[in-house]
């Protein structure tokens, strides 16, 4: 087994991303896992290669519905509940940069602030109708 970059060096190890063989100098250990020097700028970066794929955040989109479902009734509740949810949501991306739906957290976002609005401007209506 030779080393791929290096034909004529003996090979220790293998990558553990392209699972191709390399020699010690070739090879940087990543939390416990062998990494060759093109993958391992992947590896840094974020996860190891094998669990690369993203997922969306559960959070973001339950966020966005509770937004909607803001703007048709109660909103002046929905509404906050969709931002506090939807900022939730942002922190668990940050914290995790597979999970993608940053875009339905920040539509949340301006949604519940519409639904709260809207609340506001109806109570509004409804006191100097009153008057
Ligand atoms: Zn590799
Ligand atoms: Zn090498």
């Amino acid at each position: 087994m030779q080393c791929k970059n290096h034909p004529g060096v003996e090979a220790i190890d293998r990558c553990a991303a392209c699972a191709e063989a390399f020699c010690p100098n070739c090879l940087v250990e990543i939390q416990g896992q062998k990494y060759c020097g093109s993958c391992k700028v992947l590896a840094v970066k974020g996860q190891p290669i094998a669990v690369q794929a993203t997922m969306p955040c559960k959070e973001a989109g339950s966020a966005l519905n509770y937004a909607i479902l803001g703007l048709i009734c109660f909103g002046i509740i929905l509404g906050p509940v969709a931002i506090s949810k939807a900022l939730g949501a942002k922190k668990m991306m940050n914290f995790n940069p597979r999970l993608t739906g940053s875009g339905k957290a920040n539509a949340a976002i301006v949604i519940g602030i519409v639904d709260i609005l809207l609340f506001i401007v109806g109570v509004l209506a409804k006191v100097s109708g009153n008057i």
